[in-house]
C-alpha cells in the first residue's frame, strides 16, 4: 500500500470493548475451523462486551485438515471440529455461527458466481459494518483462504461496500519476533507472513493477559488442530505469539462510500440472529 493510503487510514486502536464497539456489527468470514479464532478472536470476543452483534461464518468444517485420515477420516473429523469450533464460539461469546458447507480444501473450484452470490446474500442478511477475512495472499497462502478473500471482497464491492472491509494481516515485528518459530513449524507458504508496516495497519487489537486467556481457552477448544502446535511451541511463547490482531483495509471501491467510514448505519436486521444455514 502507499504512503497516501496509510494516511488515509488512521489506525483504530483496540483493546477495550468501548474501543471495539467503534466496529459496530461485525461479520468475520473464514475458510476452515480455527482461522477465526487465531485472526479474530480477541475482535470478536471485545465487540460482543460491547453489546455488538457478532456473525461468523466458517466456509468449510476443515474435515480434511489431518496428517491422520485413517483415525480421522472426514466425516469424524467434521463432526468433530463443528463440536470444536461451537465450544470456541462460546468461550467466545458469539452466537451466530454458520458454517457454509464446502468440501475443505475445493474452494477454488466451487462454482465463483454462486459462492459470491452466497456471501452477498450473507452480507444483506447480517448487514455488517465491519466484515473480516483473509487478505489476498490468505494469510499463510492456502488456496482456500485466498479463495475466500476474493469472494469476500466481490460480494463486499457488489453489495455496495457497505461499511469497511478488514484483511487479517501480520505486521514485520511478528515476522521478525517469531522467525525462528515460523522456520520450525513451516505454517506459513513462500514470502509469508506479511510484513505490513504498523503505520499500513488499519486496526490493532491488543489483548492484555485476561483476553489472551481467553482467546488461549478457544484455540485450546479446537483441540484437533491446535494441540500438536501447543505441544510443539510451548503454552507461553503460544499465547504470546497470537497476542495481537492486525488488519489492514481494503482499498475504497471508487465511486461508492470511502470503505473506511465507520460512522455509517449500525442497522440491524431483525434475521441476523437467526442461525441461517447461509
Ligand atoms: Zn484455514
Amino acid at each position: 500500500m502507499t504512503e497516501a493510503m496509510s494516511t488515509s487510514t488512521p489506525r483504530l486502536d483496540i483493546g477495550t470493548p468501548e474501543e471495539a464497539g467503534q466496529l459496530g456489527t461485525v461479520l468475520g468470514v473464514w475458510a476452515h475451523p480455527d482461522d477465526e479464532t487465531y485472526l479474530s478472536s480477541g475482535l470478536m470476543a471485545l465487540a460482543r462486551r460491547a453489546g455488538s452483534q457478532v456473525a461468523c461464518v466458517t466456509a468449510t468444517r476443515g474435515e480434511h485438515g489431518t496428517d491422520d485420515p485413517r483415525r480421522w477420516p472426514p466425516e469424524r473429523l467434521a463432526r468433530t471440529r463443528d463440536l470444536e469450533v461451537a465450544a470456541a464460539m462460546a468461550v467466545l461469546g458469539v452466537e451466530d455461527h454458520r458454517c457454509f458447507g464446502f468440501e475443505d480444501g475445493t474452494l477454488a473450484d466451487q462454482d465463483r458466481a454462486a459462492a459470491v452470490s452466497r456471501v452477498a446474500r450473507l452480507v444483506e442478511d447480517v448487514r455488517p459494518d465491519t466484515i473480516v477475512t483473509f487478505g489476498p495472499e490468505g494469510m499463510s497462502g492456502h488456496h482456500d483462504h485466498r479463495t475466500v478473500s476474493a469472494w469476500v471482497t466481490e460480494a463486499w464491492r457488489r453489495t455496495g461496500a457497505r461499511g469497511r472491509l478488514l484483511y487479517a494481516t501480520t505486521t514485520d515485528t511478528f515476522a521478525e519476533e517469531f522467525a525462528d518459530l515460523h522456520d520450525a513449524v513451516g505454517v506459513f507458504g513462500p514470502g509469508l507472513p506479511l510484513r505490513t508496516p504498523l503505520r499500513e495497519v488499519a486496526v490493532r487489537v491488543h489483548l492484555d493477559p485476561a483476553l489472551q486467556d481467553v482467546k488461549f481457552a478457544a484455540l485450546r477448544a479446537q483441540a484437533t488442530q491446535v494441540q500438536p502446535l501447543v505441544a510443539l511451541v510451548g503454552e507461553d511463547r503460544f499465547i504470546s505469539w497470537w497476542r495481537n490482531e492486525t488488519f489492514t483495509a481494503a482499498p475504497p471501491v471508487p465511486g461508492l462510500r470511502a470503505a473506511g467510514d465507520l460512522q455509517g448505519s449500525s442497522r440491524r436486521s431483525p434475521s441476523a440472529a437467526v442461525q441461517a444455514s447461509g
